[in-house]
């Protein structure tokens, strides 16, 4: 009988124990101070790294979910962990100039112009590979993207964690990129052991990514660097067409361009044209919306909320995204705002349009990919 119940308790002890992916696990959420985090969590989230399983972490740009690169199991966990198809390369993150050399085979000398001029921070860069990186993380290609973020957290779980994490944004596939750790374990809780919490992120939308094979270095993905600051370095820079088409048949070089991203459940729309005429458009059908009962929100920015004041039937959620004279606060509140929709079950967005100048370009390309290309010129 005893020795029944001690053989049972082991044969327990050993299931909670196995964690095979399938199985709901505890993800610990962790506290660090962002730019001093205790070297002792840090190290734990290091060896989760090192035994191949996954950890989210805060960057500058937006929360990510980390595997070691050079696994082949680790780029597979986070697929799993996101449900993200399995053909959509991870970025390598590195914490040095000098990690580049073992993951790549060729540096071309404007890599290295780039690197002084944005490493660290919000800028990615395809090399062609070395062997040492499996097929697994670059889905496929013979390519690999890389980025050495700026984050302290993030820098210091890269060389935790033996110098190369792959990692792409934290959330399930799809659904609005994280700025907080509790977007994290709002999409992977139960999926992930554990979760760094550094508080908000500084840049709130993803990096600027440059393909540097093509004769004419190509952004396949806008960001925060733009185009004015990578010609200041390199000369000059094209867009690569695909990653602004809603054409299903352009296909956007890095294969993540192609999928729907950022989506909130509700049916979203921007309008474009003079700001007078969108908040009059916006007035009109987000009033229609909300008289028939539906649960209704609208999009705009600090300066335009005037317009809207005593004008709306009030269970509309209107949310400004920041200040039009620092579009970089609109980046930052952008995912946000987006999942806060979500959360109070928003069926309609009416959404005003952003200008498209200098990090404009990332916002727009964001806001148009999360409206599914439904935009309407007022
Ligand atoms: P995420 O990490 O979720 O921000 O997404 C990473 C983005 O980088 C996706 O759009 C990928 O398709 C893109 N990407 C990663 N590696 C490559 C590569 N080798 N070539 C082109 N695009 C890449
Ligand atoms: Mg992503």
């Amino acid at each position: 009988m005893l020795t029944s119940k001690i053989f049972c308790g082991i044969l327990f002890f050993m299931n909670t124990n196995k964690n095979t992916d399938n199985e709901m696990m505890n993800t610990q959420v962790k506290k660090v101070d962002a730019m001093h985090p205790d070297m002792d969590i840090m190290r734990e989230a290091g060896e989760i790294i090192r035994q191949g399983g996954l950890v989210g972490f805060p960057t500058e740009t937006v929360y990510g979910l980390g595997a070691d690169a050079l696994l082949p199991e680790g780029a597979k966990r986070i697929y799993a962990a996101k449900g993200r198809p399995s053909d959509n390369p991870l970025i390598v993150h590195i914490a040095d100039f000098e990690a580049l050399k073992k993951i790549t085979s060729y540096i071309p000398p404007q890599a290295k112009a780039l690197a002084d001029a944005f490493w660290p921070g919000p800028l990615t860069m395809i090399f062609q590979k070395s062997d040492a990186v499996p097929y697994e993380t670059t889905g496929g290609l013979d390519t690999v993207a890389v980025r050495m973020p700026s984050h302290p957290t993030a820098l210091a779980l890269i060389r935790e964690g033996g110098g190369y994490i792959a990692a792409p944004s934290a959330n399930t596939s799809g659904r609005p990129s994280p700025t907080l750790a509790e977007h994290v374990y709002e999409d992977l809780k139960g999926k992930i052991p554990m979760i760094l919490d550094g508080g908000a992120v500084g840049i709130g939308i993803e990096s600027t990514i440059i393909d540097l094979s093509e004769e004419i270095p190509m952004i396949l993905r806008p960001g925060y660097i733009t185009k004015e600051m990578l010609s200041e370095v390199i000369g000059e820079v094209k867009d690569d067409p695909g990653f602004a088409s809603a054409d299903p048949n352009v296909h956007p070089k890095a294969p993540g361009m192609k999928y729907r991203h950022y989506a909130p459940s509700a049916d979203y729309t921007i309008y474009k044209g003079d700001e007078v005429k969108v908040a009059e458009k916006i007035i009109e059908l987000a009033n229609e919306k909300a008289d028939e009962g539906k649960i209704t929100g609208i999009i705009t920015a600090d300066q335009h909320l005037h317009m809207y004041q005593g004008r709306l039937n009030n269970r509309i959620k209107v949310v400004s995204l920041g200040d039009l004279e620092k579009p970089e606060t609109v980046a930052n509140h952008l995912f946000k705002a987006l999942r806060d929709f979500d959360k109070v079950d928003t069926e309609f967005i009416f959404g005003e349009a952003f200008s498209e100048k200098n990090v404009g370009q990332a916002i727009m390309n964001r806001l148009t990919k999360a409206a599914g290309y439904n935009i309407i010129d007022v």
